[in-house]
């Protein structure tokens, strides 16, 4: 067998240099996490030769005994894990999760009411160059200025304004848990759909420790990459009334050909989520997230809401007379990586910010609990209080390198 190191010794060297990039650094940004060898091994596998456009048993092409296997075994498990009635597992992204459900529920021109962008919300919810906000009116609700919390009676008064035929609740930046059953009333209230994207939060759903979206929604979609801890890319579910639909408006509405090897990793990375230990590794997420934004919060930073009921949370930097760019280049530096992020009715533009996004799922699946929360909190300050400081950055990165190895990542690719 020729190996990679032999036909394209670049990209082995580029493969080589990230896997040691991510186990010798603290990753910290939310939406990012590190899935099991076996969950690498199947999106590595020969499935990805496959062309099998259709779904299990209905396909336009021969060959698909195998591949049928697989997507049966990750919708059964999609349906155990989150309690649906259906589930499409063929979205290669959580951007076309959500597209699918856009397709299958509106036409163009009709109103959607999402989470402006600046507070929270995400591109595929209506943003004026994604095709959400091309094809379709788009109205947004935010957080108050004073609870920086989404409040119902804003969102019912916004709702009966803007008379939407979709409602998004979901999030890429808000600390805190939504009210599904208010996003319900207020959908009922004007006859809309609600779709519910649960792409951040759907690890700590699945293993109980944060409300599920499923009773209140007609749709959830889902990344399968974040705290879900699979192979990149999306799913959509919905009640059984409109499976037609959605698949449809999936394939052949957005999509061709799906990505077999990674259908079998979602299989795998949702096998793994419904063992023991998945709920184990959600509640200790979270309370490394608390623990974390306690530790900052003695360290005199302000966090928005004041804190954290998920596995992320938002500092903001205007106390340290910082902004989240500056912020995000000092951590990087001492070997912790974040994301600038635009914190509510923030006054610095989207690629400068007064905000950093924080996030522990990466971390926790390393092993890491409580105690390197508090060494992790304390070395932030030493940074963020010095930003400029190259003596502080090293040392800091020094320690953070010391941490890593004792809780080592993808050792034996490193060998
Ligand atoms: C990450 C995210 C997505 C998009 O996922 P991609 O796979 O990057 O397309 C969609 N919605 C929300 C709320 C997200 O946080």
């Amino acid at each position: 067998m020729k190996r990679l190191s032999n036909t394209d010794p670049e990209i082995f060297e580029a493969i080589r240099n990230e896997t040691r990039r991510q186990s010798s650094t603290l990753e910290m940004i939310a939406s990012e996490n590190f899935v099991s060898e076996a969950v690498l091994e199947a999106q590595g596998s020969v499935m990805t030769n496959k062309y099998a456009e259709g779904y299990p048993g209905k396909r336009y092409y021969g060959g698909c005994e195998f591949v049928d296997v697989a997507e049966s075994l990750a919708i059964a498990r999609a349906k155990t894990l989150f309690g649906v009635d259906h589930a499409n597992v063929q979205p290669h992204s959580g951007t076309q999760a959500n597209t699918a459900v856009f397709i299958a529920a509106l036409k163009p021109g009709d109103t959607i009411l999402g989470m402006n962008l600046s507070h929270g919300g995400h591109l595929s919810h209506g943003h004026p160059l994604n095709i959400s906000g091309r094809l379709y009116k788009v109205a947004a609700y935010g957080v108050n200025r004073d609870t920086e919390r989404v409040e119902e009676d804003e969102l019912m008064a916004l709702a009966k304004e803007q008379r939407p035929k979709l409602i998004i609740a979901g999030w890429s930046a808000y600390p805190r848990v939504l009210d599904f059953s208010a996003f319900r009333r207020a959908a009922d209230e004007v006859g809309a759909v609600l779709m519910t994207d649960m792409a951040h939060f759907a690890g700590l759903v699945a293993a109980g420790i944060h409300p599920s979206p499923v009773p209140y929604s007609e749709f959830v979609t889902t990344t399968t990459h974040k705290t879900l801890r699979g192979p990149r890319g999306g799913m959509t579910m919905c009640r059984q009334q409109y499976a037609k639909e959605l698949d449809v408006a999936l394939f052949p509405g957005i999509q061709g050909g799906p990505l077999m090897h990674v259908i079998a990793a979602k299989a795998v990375a949702f096998k793994e989520a419904l063992e023991p230990d998945f709920k184990k590794y959600q509640d200790q997420i979270v309370k490394n997230c608390r623990t974390l934004a306690d530790e900052l919060v003695g360290h005199g930073f302000r966090l928005v809401t004041g804190g954290t009921d998920v596995h992320l949370l938002l500092v903001d930097l205007r106390t340290k007379k910082l902004t989240g760019k500056a912020a995000q280049i000092a951590l990087e530096r001492a070997g912790i990586t974040t994301n600038k992020n635009t914190i509510p009715f923030d006054p610095e533009k989207p690629m400068i910010t007064s905000g950093i996004r924080i996030g522990t799922p990466a971390l926790t699946t390393r092993g890491m609990r409580e105690e390197q929360m508090r060494s992790i909190a304390k070395w932030m300050a030493e940074v963020l209080n010095d930003p400029e400081n190259e003596t502080t950055a090293s040392s800091v990165r020094n320690k953070v390198e010391g941490m890593c190895r004792e809780f080592p990542l993808y050792a034996d690719r490193l060998k």
